[in-house]
């Protein structure tokens, strides 16, 4: 039986603002980060560790997308649940242990739905019992009693889980996908991104298992065009993030069909602004390095979009500051009564906060039409995200380099290796305790990692992808 000063010692640590394993991974987080991106709207290292992804968990997929980013031989490798969820768990016992608790991993690899259910159900549990914020990420194309056997415990048929997270996954570029295997342009998808949402709709009305969608979409020359349609279409659907990534020359080259260096991030950007009606603020805030991320947090009060934060207004970085220094890292998905104890300890020691918040609400309600206008159409929140991988020729040079402790003199691997050391999405080795860029992973170590596993995991039958 835990002692009462033991109890009281959890109750402490649980209402702080930040839990101290995540106060010290932000610090190592920040003083690791080049200073490039020390900049004052910087997250990384003060709100976040970063994202982070499984890898070689369950390589295969359906779908044979162009471009895929997974290697060649990851096709041959079977489909294992034993395997999942062991490595799963070590996995994020490492990404625990270096970045603290409460940060968001994606269950990510193949295809997430080639896992049996209750598969799937037990790496989702081993992400949250160290302390992760699963997403699973998916090409959408599964059916309803499979998310319902995932959503509800097969011995009593009760929810055991009582909110999921997915990534569909959804471009003109897939190829296979039931009931349209060659979609010939992005509003043929349509119909299946509408059935992708409602599913989980369902799973809500029928067992109060409530969700976050996400929707990503990778972008090249011939789909960039369609950007704007695919999130006007797509926005009341239920989504409550788009993501975009700009194609790069990455993963099996057997699937490199476009030229994909032939537009900017920034065109993809105007795109998605042009799709979204209005200005897009990604410089408000920032993760990692603006040539890989843009992210941009806002709402709809009806057809009107209103930033979070106005990246022009001086008065809305000095609420982002106050706000990192009352909260920081804080986790605002806690019971009530924690959630409470959190907000008075972090007010507590940044009383300024309640000053600059207030002022914060003020403009805006006054940029979304003013009190009345919110109240008859209340905002829904819309992240819009692009994320911009890198060519794998690029990444093998300024990776290795990396390795040994070297700068490159060559201006393109530098820039590459700038962006490598600021990533804010990485994939944990429990063999060498190294937390590694996705770009690295997916560039220098999958090839590797897939030749080995395609040896631990024969396939059983015929590969369906391998081209
Ligand atoms: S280095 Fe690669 S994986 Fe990391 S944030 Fe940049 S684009 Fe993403």
């Amino acid at each position: 039986m835990p002692s009462v000063l033991a109890k009281l010692r959890e109750l402490e640590v649980a209402t702080r603002p930040e839990h101290p394993d995540l106060t010290a991974a932000l610090a190592k987080r920040w003083e690791e980060l080049p200073d490039h991106v020390k900049t004052p709207n910087q997250m990384l290292g003060r709100r976040t560790a970063g994202c982070e992804g499984t890898h070689g968990v369950f390589p295969r997929c359906n779908l044979a997308c162009t471009p895929c980013y997974h290697s060649r031989d990851a096709n041959r490798v079977r489909t294992d649940g034993e395997h999942t969820a062991r490595e799963v768990d070590r996995q994020m016992a490492l990404l625990r242990a270096e970045r603290g608790p409460g940060q968001n991993a994606q269950l990510i690899g193949g295809e997430v739905t080639l896992l049996e259910p209750d598969d799937h159900a037990a790496a989702l549990e081993a992400m949250h019992r160290h302390g992760r914020k699963p997403m699973s990420m998916t090409h959408g194309d599964f059916d309803y009693d499979y998310l319902e056997a995932l959503a509800l415990d097969p011995v009593n048929g009760e929810p055991r889980f009582s909110h999921l997270s997915f990534a569909g996954h959804f471009d003109s570029m897939m190829y296979g996908r039931r009931g349209i295997k060659a979609p010939p342009d992005e509003a043929s998808l349509n119909p299946h991104r509408a059935a992708f949402c409602e599913m989980f709709q369902r799973l809500e009305r029928d067992h109060g298992v409530t969700h976050y969608l996400a929707h990503n979409m990778t972008v090249t020359p011939a789909n960039i065009d369609q950007v704007p349609q695919v999130i006007r279409d797509c926005r009341d659907m239920g989504f409550r993030m788009f993501s975009f990534q700009p194609a790069a020359f990455i993963g099996n080259t057997n699937r490199w069909k476009h030229s994909y260096r032939e537009f900017s991030t920034d065109e993809v950007w105007r795109q998605v602004e042009q799709g979204a009606g209005a200005r897009l603020h990604f410089n408000a805030f920032q993760i990692g390095d603006v040539r890989c991320n843009r992210t941009a947090y806002g709402a709809y009060s009806g057809e009107r979009y209103i930033p979070l934060l106005d990246e022009d207004d001086e008065r809305d970085a000095r609420v982002l500051a106050s706000f990192l220094a009352a909260f920081g890292g804080m986790d605002f998905v806690a019971r009530p009564a924690v959630l409470g104890a959190r907000l008075a300890r972090g007010l507590a020691r940044h009383p300024r906060g309640l000053l600059t918040a207030a002022g914060w609400a003020r403009r805006f309600a006054s940029r979304g039409g003013g009190v009345r206008a919110l109240r008859a159409e209340p905002p829904r929140a819309i992240t819009y995200v692009m994320h911009a991988f890198m060519d794998a020729e690029k990444v093998k040079p300024a990776w290795a380099l990396l390795e040994r402790g070297e700068i490159s003199e060559d201006p393109g691997i530098r820039e590459t290796q700038e962006r490598l050391k600021a990533c804010s999405y990485a994939m944990a080795h429990p063999d060498t305790g190294e937390l590694v860029p996705a770009c690295a992973q997916h560039s220098v170590l999958d090839p590797f990692e897939n030749q080995r596993l395609q040896e631990d995991l024969p396939l059983m039958e015929l590969p369906m992808a391998t081209a």
